[in-house]
């Protein structure tokens, strides 16, 4: 087994891998940024080095910083995490040419796959369905109506390089075709440095469900079952579970053999994830994620294996411990992400020093969060703070589960999604697992009720919990920061977030 890793990231996938490793024997070091000097990570991590100022540009993507701290550190192996650097394959490459192990698959698979034509046609040629459309990069405007014609309107335009829903654009007519391939050409140049854009049949409802796999360095791939992770706001996922309500064990055996399928072609080691869109009964390939996934715990919840320490076993050498056909799973799992955007008013992010955190807990509830009290939350960085998942033995269960958790859930200082989230489970389509991608579109009230609620304002918050505290001390003091809930009465601070829960 490897006996020490650099983690390449921060905030709550960074804390998820110091867990793995620390129930593996491992020594983690993480790397942090200026801001996040007190952040989780770097607290929980056996060793932890400064590697810049707060833009990623200038800490978390500076490759020859991570690996002269790899070298300093000692360390035997790195890994990415998700977002960053996960997906670069130069990275992978320059990890390994230093001499370390790059806990993923190959730079070649994950340059095989980054590139959405190139995926599309290994994937044809694995006899993986794909989305319909071009698998080459389009010439111009000409050629691209040609297409559209042919498939039908409405298509969607997508750059080649894509990732985070960037350069994609929905065309309705042939006349918008010219502008639109302009518009997506120049907002791929300007993200990924690349304008190669082509077109796929723009699906009117489809779901989004994916394949969790995992692949040893002996050939073995197996996958993990589905998720459904249809609940999202412009490309963006939101809510995610396993397993989805649109699969019989006919489609989902289906679905896992092309995912299988897929992994082989492109020689797959270590966790990844094909994500497919479902419509009418049928699946087409849509990206794989040569990566572990944000969701990655409903799938952990169901099927009871870790796949960050399997990561970290496959980096090591290790052979898959489990068949096919033994891979089994049981009961429900749902996944809410907080993040600090409020999506009643467009999902702006919001910003703030975490006052009170207060986490749920009780059975079948884990919190997968990056943040504490006494943390200060910025616009450097991914408005993702945590992860709340439950497990429960029915579907029906997990919702109440999950409800009954968010209610438990408290952080001020910092303007969440939360409430949200408590209106989805709630709502009586979610409840029935009629969801598709367009979730959020037919069902505005759930962005909106924010607003109707009148909940009280922060300033109303802050003045009562100011008054609450004069009355308790006789004077105004900040929340105390870094105690831990236990060993303390409640503060000012806590009492106004429970006011804010009965208000909202
Ligand atoms: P990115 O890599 O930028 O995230 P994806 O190809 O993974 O882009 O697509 C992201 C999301 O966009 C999907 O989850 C789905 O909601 C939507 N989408 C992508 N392709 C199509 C399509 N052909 N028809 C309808 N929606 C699509």
């Amino acid at each position: 087994m490897i006996e020490s890793v650099l983690i390449a990231n921060r905030g709550e996938i960074a804390v998820r891998i110091v867990r793995a490793c620390r129930e593996l024997g491992i020594r983690s070091v993480a790397v942090y940024s200026e801001v996040d000097r007190h952040a989780p990570h770097v607290l929980l991590a056996d060793d932890a080095y400064l590697i810049g100022p707060a833009p990623s540009a200038e800490s978390y993507l500076r490759v020859d910083r991570l690996l002269e701290v790899a070298r300093e550190a000692g360390v035997e192996a790195v890994h990415p995490g998700y977002g960053f650097l996960a997906e670069r394959a130069p990275f992978a490459a320059a990890v390994e040419r230093a001499g370390f192990i790059f806990v993923g698959p190959t730079a070649d698979t994950i340059s095989a796959m980054g590139d959405k034509t190139e995926a599309r046609q290994r994937m044809q040629e694995a006899g993986v369905p794909i989305v319909p459309g071009t698998t080459e990069p389009l010439r111009d405007a000409d050629e691209a109506t040609e297409v559209a014609r042919d498939m039908g309107f409405p298509v969607l335009l997508k750059a080649a390089a894509g990732g985070g829903g960037k350069g994609m654009r929905v065309v309705h007519t042939a006349d918008e075709l010219p502008r639109a391939l302009d518009a997506a050409r120049r907002e791929a140049a300007g993200a990924f440095g690349d304008d190669s854009v082509y077109v796929e049949k723009y699906l009117d409802r489809p779901r989004h469900i994916e394949i969790q796999l995992l692949g040893d360095t002996h050939g073995n791939v197996v996958h993990l079952g589905e998720r459904e992770c249809s609940i999202q706001r412009r490309h963006q996922k939101l809510i995610e579970e396993a397993p989805s309500a649109a699969l019989d064990s006919q489609l989902r055996a289906a679905m896992g053999e092309a995912a299988v399928r897929a992994a082989k072609a492109v020689n797959y080691r270590s966790a990844g994830t094909v994500e497919f869109l479902f419509q009418d009964g049928e699946f087409f390939f849509l990206e794989m994620n040569t990566r572990i996934q944000v969701e990655h715990p409903v799938t952990e919840f169901v099927t009871g294996i870790d796949l960050v320490q399997w990561q970290l076993r496959i980096a090591s050498g290790e052979a898959l411990a489990f068949t096919q056909d033994e891979i089994q799973t049981r009961g429900h799992s749902i996944e809410c992400r907080i993040t600090s955007e409020m999506p009643e008013e467009g999902f702006l992010p919001s910003t703030g020093r975490i006052g009170y955190l207060e986490v749920p807990t009780g059975p079948g509830v884990r919190w997968d969060g990056g943040i504490s009290e006494g943390f200060e939350v910025g616009l450097h960085y991914d408005p993702l703070l945590a992860k709340l998942i439950v497990y429960a033995p029915t579907r029906k269960a997990a919702i109440a589960r999950m409800a009954r958790a968010l209610d438990e859930l408290t952080i001020d200082g910092v303007e969440t999604c939360r409430d949200f989230h408590r209106r989805v489970m709630g709502e009586a389509d979610y409840q029935a697992g009629d969801v598709t991608i367009r979730y959020l579109e037919q069902h505005p009230e759930i962005t909106e009720a924010g607003r109707e609620e009148g909940r009280p304002d922060r300033r109303t918050v802050a003045a009562l919990a100011a008054l609450l505290e004069v009355e308790r001390r006789g004077s105004i003091r900040p929340p105390r920061i870094g105690t831990s809930a236990a060993d303390r009465a409640p503060s000012a601070w806590q009492m106004a977030g429970g006011l804010r829960r009965l208000g909202g």
